[in-house]
């Protein structure tokens, strides 16, 4: 459960600067749950308690998007796993409200996650007709020949149905492997690792750098950042 101190919660319900909020609690100007409370990190959660400025019970405003870099060795879900195997959910501690995943990556895979509470917005950001090109960084093992790029760019039929990505390019040759940059606009399971195994190169590593419009960018591993306005807007 996420608690969240009291002045970061009147700043998130948009009625202060965490510094004004302060003020408004010095003051007892703040109850929670109908109890004046005078403390600044006095911790609430957003989902269950009441708090009230002034008599008017104020609520967080709209959906919150963040994106996370999701690092090696996360599994992509909220709550513990059953082979106590680390979460993302960890990841999130600090974050206000319940989000959860659009999407998923592998636990061995790394890179960006979105996440939201918008539950709309996830549906159309996961549906395939949407088409929000997901672009990843493959290290695949042996030398990508310029021929089976040509291959791969034609689709391959796996054992689920037909894949095609929407481009593959060599990005570097790391001695004996290959870094590759390849977009697909669906996100069946593992579905970059088989295609990719397909063509006889084995996935070493796999790092999802952008969907659609949003980029990992500089985000360090294991950190999350909310979008911004310009960013939600592009989802749209
Ligand atoms: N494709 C994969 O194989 N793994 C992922 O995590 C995402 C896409």
């Amino acid at each position: 459960k996420v608690l969240v101190r009291l002045n970061r919660y009147l700043s998130m319900c948009g009625v202060a600067s965490r510094r004004k909020a302060d003020e408004l609690i010095k003051a007892g100007r703040v109850k929670v749950n109908g109890i004046v409370v005078r403390e600044f990190g006095y911790r609430v959660d957003p989902e269950k308690d009441t708090v009230e400025v002034d008599g008017k019970v104020v609520k967080p405003k709209g959906f919150v998007y963040i994106i996370l870099n999701k690092p090696c060795c996360y599994l992509t879900q909220l709550g513990s796993s059953k082979d106590s195997k680390k979460t993302i959910e960890e990841l999130l501690k600090d974050v206000p409200v319940r989000v959860y995943p659009a999407g998923r990556l592998d636990y061995n895979a790394e890179g960006l996650l979105l996440l939201t509470n918008d539950g709309e917005l996830a549906n159309r950001v996961l549906h395939p007709r949407y088409k929000l090109p997901k672009v990843y960084h493959a290290l695949v093992r042996g030398k990508v020949h310029p021929n089976t790029l040509k291959r791969m760019l034609e689709g391959a039929q796996l054992e689920d149905g037909f894949a095609k990505p929407d481009s593959v390019r060599i990005i570097r040759y790391e001695e004996d492997n290959t870094l590759l940059e390849i977009v697909f606009h669906e996100g069946r399971k593992h579905i970059v690792k088989r295609f990719l195994a397909h063509f006889g190169h084995k996935v070493l590593r796999l790092k999802r750098v952008a969907i659609g419009p949003i980029k990992l960018g500089k985000l360090p591993p294991g950190k999350w950042r909310y979008l911004n306005k310009e960013e939600v807007a592009k989802l749209k």
